[in-house]
């Protein structure tokens, strides 16, 4: 049966579902709460892209070797997750993920990072909102 979704990204996109009623509206229910098929592959792009490139071009970080190793992951966790939170974002989850990554590129200090590793979101908050702004985002 077609089936016409709305996903979380603000998509619609039309699926072909089978099984029993109970089976499609399972699915459906299911399929309404990821994001379209684009926005997932543009946000695993992006996850890949924050893994390799991105966070190639990301600063080296200050402190000692032990520091910096453990800061490094912190960082790259943080931004892995946070660019494939970023497909919910739709249009603007390119938006997001560049603000992301000049977010955590104005953080240069490994103890920084491990210091707030446990509330990096609220840490970083300022640095995203700004490097938002400067994109022109409205919101
Ligand atoms: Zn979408």
């Amino acid at each position: 049966m077609k089936t016409t979704i709305k996903h979380v990204c603000g998509h619609v996109s039309t699926v072909q579902l089978y099984g029993s009623a109970r089976d499609r509206a399972g699915k459906e229910k299911w399929l309404s709460g990821q994001p379209c098929l684009e926005c997932k592959r543009n946000g695993q792009l992006a996850a890949a892209q924050a893994a390799v490139g991105g966070l190639g071009s990301l600063p080296e970080l200050e402190g000692s070797e032990k520091q910096k190793a453990w800061a490094l992951d912190i960082r790259a966790t943080w931004l892995r997750r946070m660019a494939e939170n970023a497909a919910r974002y739709g249009d603007k989850a390119e938006m997001v993920r560049e603000a992301l990554i000049e977010a955590a590129a104005s953080r240069l200090s490994a103890a920084w990072w491990i210091d707030n590793r446990h509330n990096l979101n609220a840490a970083l908050a300022p640095a995203y909102e700004e490097a938002l702004r400067r994109r022109g985002a409205t919101e």
